[in-house]
């Protein structure tokens, strides 16, 4: 099967009036079928753009951004975007704003509709379907904002900082929920976090960006026996303390050097 995600010899360049940013300079980047990686780095130094160009929003300034081997035109349903803020539109129902993305992609159904429902019942939120945003806590909306982007069916699912919003407990069950789920449905995911613990807990791969201009400063490989373990439970697996410590220092590292 070939590779979900290639990044060849990448570079962006943001340019405005009154400078060019060289965001991301010379990214080679291989994401397997049914892979869950992380990206971790100092801010700035270009994870969100990174998730941006792999959405097909924008445009690589050099080289190149293959889907199944295959040129990145512009967003398209195989790729789904979580982030941060839920984004859900207060006036709609948790139902209504669940199938937006089909709705938006022409593919709402009475069938495609039912899915989301019971996509919200298996996300604990079946009695919400009726409900108002506002109605919900945080970490409920992110699960509806979960639903939403699982409703189209993308292969690939592009998370940033989905839980960085959210209080501590809340954020591990939707760890969790999200590992649990990528898995069982055999997805692919880029998840950038900025907390290194939850990124050596939920995926196979870990990836260090370096700043100014970004750039893949290393990359880490998770033991199995952290890997197979649900996210809560693999912080106790043997071996995490080491990796994490391992990865510090090179993040300590990278956030002192510049390009
Ligand atoms: P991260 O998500 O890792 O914090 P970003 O991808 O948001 O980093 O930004 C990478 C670099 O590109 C930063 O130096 C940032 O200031 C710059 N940048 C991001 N978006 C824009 C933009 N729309 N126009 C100009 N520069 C930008
Ligand atoms: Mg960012």
């Amino acid at each position: 099967m070939s590779s979900v995600v290639e990044l060849k010899h990448l570079d962006l360049v943001y340019v405005t009036d009154r400078e060019a940013v060289l965001a991301l300079q010379g990214m080679n980047l291989t994401v397997e079928p049914g892979e869950f990686i992380s990206l971790v780095g100092p801010s700035g130094c270009g994870k969100t753009t990174l998730l941006s160009v792999m959405a097909g929003l924008l445009s690589p300034t050099r080289g190149e951004v293959l889907l199944h081997g295959k040129p990145v035109a512009g967003p398209t349903p195989q790729v789904g975007y979580m982030l941060q803020q839920d984004y859900l539109f207060p006036w709609r129902t948790i139902l209504s704003n669940s199938v937006l993305g089909l709705e938006l992609t022409g593919r709402l159904t009475t069938e495609s509709t039912e899915n989301a429902r019971n996509l919200l019942a298996e996300m604990g939120l079946g009695d919400t379907a009726n409900l108002y945003p506002h109605q919900l806590s945080g970490g409920m909306r992110q699960r509806v904002a979960l639903v939403r982007t699982l409703a189209t069916d993308p292969e690939l699912l592009l998370l940033d900082e989905p839980f960085s919003a959210l209080d501590y407990q809340t954020k591990l069950q939707l760890e969790d929920l999200v590992w649990g789920t990528l898995k069982q449905r055999k997805k692919t995911g880029v998840l950038v976090t900025h907390d290194l613990s939850e990124a050596i807990a939920v995926s196979d791969r870990v990836i260090v960006l370096a700043p100014r201009p970004g750039r893949i400063r290393s990359m880490y490989k998770i033991p199995e026996q952290i890997r197979n373990a649900q996210p809560f439970y693999a912080r106790e697996a043997e071996g995490f303390n080491e990796l994490f410590h391992e990865i510090w220092r090179d993040l300590e590292t990278s956030e002192r050097e510049e390009g």
